[in-house]
């Protein structure tokens, strides 16, 4: 049966990616050898890695004076990286919003190294909103962002444009749509969610923001040490590296990130109509702030979650479940799912509504 993979992350990736990758760990490049054993400073590999970072240049139109890396440690270990790089040793400071866990996260570990304040919060209406209208600081260094939220399913749809650097973790909706990279100052993202296996971080940042916050960074933490040794300062995740870089070919091949975006519009309209006009479901995000990427929906009657759990488990759709920390469903929606999968899952929410008529 095909499976609909609704997984919010590790998540769904293209079957022909998958299919390239499989080849690649048994015989790569023609080489009679595996990927994930040949040396990183082999040119076979060299040419990946400048593939991938050349193909996240062209797809996100990255201007000139911006480098692109593949880190380790996943968002979770940007979270201390940003802080270090860009919080003045002396006085150091920034300013947070704080629109779910991730950001909460990010606020904890900022909180290590300087003063943060926090400029909007939606903690109170448990992160339903994104907060907006809040003032941001001009003499601070840094602000930050998570422009999707994946676990309570709310998005950023603009950006402030403050009078500081400007930090976004974009871990949930990289390439999901076009952005202006020229108006962020680092961008990061765990590959996981929409651009390749679990293992790679992607960071995107403006070269001239680095090695002014006087302090003495550990070298591993320290961005200009990634960037002077094209992310090869040690052993890169391979595997996720490549893996990365395909599924940033199959992304190209579409028509790029415009294409993809009009498409998740798409999947996004259906699965919100559904829930908007099928009685037994409602939506848990404030409408404007709803998230392309992550669902997030409840059943009115709880009472019906036996059934409708049977239902969509017998449709072959995978992954609905909610966050453990907030329960209900959640349909994740990444670059690779298809328009079918979402179309599947809306039917048997018609077919229960139709059942209890
Ligand atoms: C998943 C996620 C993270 C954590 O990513 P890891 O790579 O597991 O550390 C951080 N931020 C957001 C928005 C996420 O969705």
């Amino acid at each position: 049966m095909k499976v609909h993979n609704f997984s919010a992350g590790p998540c769904i990736l293209p079957p022909e990616v998958l299919k390239q990758a499989s080849d690649a760990v048994l015989n790569f490049d023609n080489l009679d050898l595996s990927l994930i054993e040949i040396s990183h400073r082999s040119k076979n590999f060299v040419a990946v890695m400048d593939k991938a970072v050349s193909l996240v240049k062209e797809l996100l139109n990255v201007p000139e004076g911006y480098s692109v890396l593949f880190l380790q440690g996943g968002a979770s270990l940007e979270f201390i990286m940003v802080a270090y790089n860009l919080m003045k040793n002396e006085g150091g400071s920034a300013a947070y919003t704080e629109t779910g866990t991730w950001a909460k996260n990010a606020i904890k570990e900022a909180k290590r190294v300087g003063e943060v304040n926090v400029v909007g919060s939606s903690k109170d209406a448990n992160f339903n909103f994104i907060p907006k209208g809040y003032t941001i600081p001009s003499d601070i260094d840094y602000f930050h962002c998570t422009s999707n939220n994946t676990i309570v399913g709310t998005q950023m749809k603009s950006f402030p444009e403050p009078d500081c650097l400007m930090v976004c973790d974009m871990s949930s909706d990289i390439f999901s749509r076009t952005i202006d990279v020229s108006k962020f100052d680092l961008i990061y993202a765990g590959a996981q969610k929409n651009m390749g296996p679990a293992g790679a971080t992607l960071v995107i940042v403006k070269d001239e923001i680095l090695g002014k916050s006087g302090r003495d960074i550990p070298a591993y933490l320290d961005y200009s040490t990634h960037i002077s040794k094209d992310s090869m300062f040690n052993t890169p995740p391979v595997f996720a590296v490549y893996v990365s870089m395909l599924t940033m070919e199959w992304m190209k091949s579409k028509g790029g990130v415009s294409w993809i975006e009009n498409r998740n519009e798409q999947k996004a309209d259906l699965i919100y109509s559904e829930i908007d006009s099928n009685p037994l479901f409602k939506g848990t995000a404030v409408k404007e702030d709803r998230s392309n990427m992550n669902v997030c929906f409840l059943l009115n009657d709880e009472n019906l979650s036996e059934e409708f759990d049977s239902m969509w488990k017998a449709a072959g759709i995978s992954g609905i479940n909610g966050h453990r920390s907030v329960g209900g469903y959640r349909a994740s929606m990444y670059n690779a799912l298809p328009l079918e999968s979402v179309k599947v899952l809306t039917d048997v929410m018609a077919e229960l509504a139709k059942k209890h008529a």
